[in-house]
């Protein structure tokens, strides 16, 4: 987020404590800080390293205390996604997620038609829908250079396999044919 971006709602942050009489610690805006600076939706261990440097003597707790309020107050979002560990999100607007299956990351994405799809009929199981993200699962375009790179070391092993003479493609041959008679 830009930094006057980031002004902003730290000033906002500001009048909302002031609004609900709640006392505006130096632990919460520099918490508030951290997420408004990065865009990888972090954890809550993430926003504790950014953090620790900045406010000596802060806690893990504290920490996860901290974005618990941040959430509620609703100044931070909290990501719903199926990995281990709850991500932070500094864009409380409606926007949707690509999610990577491999290394969880996570990237925002707008896009008016997700944001006018046609939801379900709820009536008969009584269910109010307040709001809805989509989240889009794949893989990121760094996991699939990974995973284009190792395909082609393994295909260049496999090409070098071919050429290094007749005696270890029979020795592999062989293999199959031990483990068949063992069985
Ligand atoms: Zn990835
Ligand atoms: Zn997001």
């Amino acid at each position: 987020m830009r930094s006057e971006e980031q002004d902003v709602r730290l000033e906002r942050f500001q009048a909302l404590c002031r609004e609900q009489g709640l006392s505006r610690t130096v632990h919460r805006r520099v918490i508030l800080q951290a997420v408004l600076e990065r865009e990888d939706h972090p954890t809550a261990d993430q926003v504790y390293e950014a953090v620790k440097g900045r406010l000596p003597g802060v806690s893990r707790t504290t920490v996860y205390r901290v974005l618990d309020t941040l959430v509620r107050l609703g100044v931070v979002a909290k990501v719903c996604h199926p990995g281990p560990a709850a991500r932070f999100d500094p864009k409380i607007d409606q926007h949707h997620h690509l999610v990577c299956l491999r290394c969880a990351r996570i990237v925002d994405v707008e896009d008016e038609r997700l944001n006018a799809i046609v939801l379900p009929l709820l009536d008969t199981v009584g269910f109010e829908i307040s709001e809805f993200h989509i989240h889009l699962r794949g893989v990121c375009p760094a996991c699939r250079r990974n995973r284009t790179k190792a395909g082609r070391q393994t295909s260049a092993a496999r090409r070098r396999r071919k050429t290094d003479g007749p005696a270890k493609p029979s020795a592999t041959k062989s293999s199959p044919k031990k483990r068949r008679i063992k069985a």
